[in-house]
């Protein structure tokens, strides 16, 4: 590993996308430091709309942990109230004139609360308590895949403003989409020609493990690490390590370790870094035929460092400014207060 400052491009397999690695730009990075948000909030907040007691100001209840009704709920789904797609909005559009290009936007856009606490974080949530959540996101993510007009399901949780959340109550979302994305699709094509033994990501993720040097850690299902080409800094993923069902088909022993493989990933992240805010996705394939065989799913983690300036809007590249492997030595040296979560 050279640790001189001079930037190099790096090629992600999973995509062809390149990357521009430019260490001599950390000095920018300002301190990281944690709003410590999470410390001065009450357990509930009643003006809260996710809190228990105020289930009346959401949309409506799509799901609940355990089933019923009242207050006593620990996961609860709901519709988002400001929906970015609606499976009612199917309805007929005028067609604009000339060169563009409009239609409806049906699909599927979901709130899962994922605690009735307000202050708590997803990484304080108890075993059971993040099996919960996972759960909904299986039971949610089935229920979208058999939606006939969505291609495609992402789960995501924005924590913190740098990553756009607007209520603190700890949530995630889940978006079905009426098309599969160009990302996607590339993604897609790039895993279904790779002629290997075992998917693509399976053989990243096993090279990554015998290379070691952007590697956390391994269990026997999952894989924790800073991949190759990260598109941002200390972003992580946390992949299978066999080819896994699709998310919906998943196991609850399989879903449980997966559950704690990322909450260590989250609680490493926060220790490691002073608790930034983050994107977490659920990356999945998109529901065509065959697509889980060449690219299984996996999770990814994006601290929130830095933002997209004028250069990354420019043209679509990303400039991270910490090499994986830097990035995965200063991660790695929290490991011991996440040993035991
Ligand atoms: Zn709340």
């Amino acid at each position: 590993m050279r640790d001189d400052p001079y930037s190099e491009l790096r090629t992600d397999p999973l995509t062809g996308d390149r990357v521009i690695v430019a260490p001599g730009r950390a000095e920018r990075l300002q301190p990281l430091g944690g709003s410590g948000r999470r410390s001065r909030l009450p357990r509930i907040d009643p003006t809260c709309p996710f809190c228990p007691g105020n289930e009346a100001e959401t949309t409506t209840e799509l799901y609940r942990l355990p089933p019923g009704q009242g207050t006593a709920w620990r996961v609860r789904v709901v519709a988002n109230k400001y929906p970015a797609l609606s499976p009612d909005s199917a309805m007929e559009l005028a067609a604009p004139s000339g060169p563009w290009e409009a239609g409806p936007a049906p699909g599927r856009h979901e709130v899962i609360v994922e605690s009735p606490r307000h202050d708590v974080s997803v990484t304080e949530l108890d075993d059971e308590g993040l099996f919960e959540v996972l759960v909904s996101y299986r039971g949610r993510f089935a229920a979208a895949a058999a939606d006939p007009q969505v291609m495609h399901v992402v789960i995501f949780r924005n924590q913190g403003p740098l990553a756009n959340a607007t209520i603190l109550h700890p949530h995630s979302q889940l978006v079905g989409l009426p098309f599969v994305p160009d990302l996607i699709s590339r993604k897609l094509e790039v895993s279904s020609a790779h002629h290997g033994e075992r998917a693509l990501l399976l053989e990243l993720v096993e090279r990554e493990i015998e290379d070691g040097s952007r590697l956390i850690e391994a269990s026997e299902c999952y894989a924790t690490f800073v991949p190759y080409a990260a598109a941002h800094d200390h972003e992580l993923w946390v992949a299978p390590r066999f080819l896994p069902p699709r998310f919906d088909r998943l196991d609850d022993q399989t879903l449980r370790e997966f559950g704690v493989a990322l909450r260590r990933a989250l609680a490493l992240v926060a220790e490691a870094l002073g608790d930034p805010d983050y994107n977490f996705i659920l990356q999945t394939p998109p529901l065509l035929e065959g697509a889980e065989a060449a690219l299984p799913w996996y999770g990814q983690i994006i601290p929130r460092q830095t933002v997209a300036a004028g250069f990354e809007l420019a043209v679509g590249v990303r400039i991270v400014e910490t090499r994986a492997e830097e990035a995965v030595e200063r991660l790695k040296i929290a490991l011991p207060k996440v040993a035991g979560l």
